[in-house]
């Protein structure tokens, strides 16, 4: 109880005083840190339990798997999972879905359809978190095929399978499908939420159906939120409709409260509907606000060591090597045809990074170090915690292709899998 309302102190102090402790009061205590972003206890914790030889169950390998996949150390996960394997707790499906969590959001996916094949009894979490890390993918045809499958099973799907098909439908383009599984929710009884009428608009407004995304929203039975205008501005954003943005501007402006985000794009919407003076209301609401931007980090993780690097970075021991082997690559991916374009650090960069030469952004740092470090045949797997700009996303495929590598990386929005001059979201995110 403690724990669940986040007074972690107290809970610890119960359980440090308890006479007798067993597998529940470890777990519940296991937990409560994995669930308040408590990495470093929840494994220490975890470890302990281990030492002192105590029975764990499936919902405590759950809970430190959960921290693994959320803090992204894939080593230190598969270690756990070897744990799982050899107390036989891999067959739960609970355990099932940290795991499959826990790979996708490391970047690798294959492992994860591995677990969900070998654990035969699933629940519905466990196909949710396949349909999430199938999304998260990319591999949208595969989030159709089990979402089928789940019908076959007679497995209800909930209102986290259909957010899923409808955006592997909004990111494949594919409007009437999107339209029957939005339909299909009343079948199932799943009434949709903000999120899932933001994403029907997202796939009317990615497709050019602005009008048809407008009657959506006013047919709503909620009250449209910030990310279901949020999505119609992304369309007309995209089929260059400035009015109609400068309209959903409007609306947003009207909720009040913006988050950080947002007040970029209602700037840029103004600005680009001419409206100059509303565009600079929308920067000063951010100012206002006193959000403090987040900076922009990227890390790579090499054995037990993690390296994170910011933009423009001169900290590491390597540093020398890291800026020469992007200068060597700046040179043959100018050659292949890259052009660096600037004006996205003007629209798009989120944070401090705008500040930063575009060169040299975190996730460039990040790969070049892959690159001087691993084997030229081991992927580059890389965090970043705000989205990657337009920019950075040519360049990587630039990077690619060049260097011959596969290159992996997780903003905070999704994977982009990077290999021969390609990117796996078809520049779509
Ligand atoms: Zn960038
Ligand atoms: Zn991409």
């Amino acid at each position: 109880m403690y724990a669940k309302c986040g007074q972690l102190k107290t809970a610890r102090k119960v359980f440090d005083e308890m006479p007798e402790r067993n597998v529940v009061s470890w777990t519940g205590m296991i937990y409560g840190y994995a669930q308040s972003g408590e990495t470093g206890e929840a494994l220490s914790l975890f470890k302990q339990a281990l030492y002192e030889n105590l029975d764990v169950n499936d919902f405590t390998f759950s809970s430190v798997l959960n921290v693994c996949g959320n803090t992204t150390v894939l080593e230190l996960g598969k270690q756990i999972h070897g744990l799982c394997v050899k107390t036989s707790f891999d067959s739960s499906s609970f355990v099932g879905s940290s795991l499959i969590s826990l790979y996708s959001k490391c970047g690798v996916i294959e492992p994860a359809y591995q677990v969900f094949e070998e654990v035969r009894v699933r629940n519905l979490g466990m196909w949710n978190a396949m349909l999430i890390a199938c999304a998260q993918h990319s591999h949208m045809n595969k989030v159709f095929d089990l979402f089928k499958e789940m019908e076959r099973f007679g497995l209800k799907p909930n209102f986290i399978s259909f957010l899923c098909v409808l955006y592997a439908c909004s990111h494949a383009g594919l409007v009437e499908k999107g339209k029957y599984y939005f339909e299909l929710m009343n079948k199932y009884g799943v009434d949709p939420a903000a999120h899932h009428f933001a994403s029907l608009v997202d796939l009317l407004g990615r497709a050019g159906k602005l009008q048809e995304a407008i009657s959506v929203i006013e047919k709503m039975p909620i009250a449209p939120t910030e990310s279901v205008w949020g999505a119609l501005l992304t369309g007309c954003r995209i089929h260059g409709n400035t009015e109609l943005a400068a309209y959903a501007a409007d609306r947003v402006f009207e909720l009040g409260i913006v988050s950080p985000g947002m007040n970029v794009l209602l700037s840029n919407a103004y600005a680009a509907a001419g409206r100059w003076e509303d565009a600079a209301k929308a920067r000063k609401m951010l100012r206002d606000q006193g959000v403090k931007k987040e900076t922009g980090l990227s890390w790579v993780e090499e054995g037990n060591r993690v390296h994170t690097f910011v933009a423009g970075d001169r900290c590491h021991v390597r540093t020398r090597e890291i800026y020469q082997k992007l200068e060597e690559l700046g040179e043959e991916m100018e050659k292949a045809g890259y052009v660096p374009d600037t004006s996205f650090v003007l629209r798009e960069v989120d944070g401090d990074e705008k500040n930063q030469t575009i060169r040299y952004h975190s996730e460039r740092l990040a790969i070049a170090f892959g690159m001087i470090t691993f084997p030229p045949d081991r992927p580059i797997r890389i965090m970043k915690n705000l989205r990657v700009c337009g920019d950075c996303h040519t360049a990587i495929k630039f990077m690619s292709k060049c260097s011959g590598r596969v290159i992996i990386v997780r903003d905070n929005n999704r994977f982009h899998r990077f290999e021969d001059g390609k990117c796996s979201c078809g520049d779509y995110w």
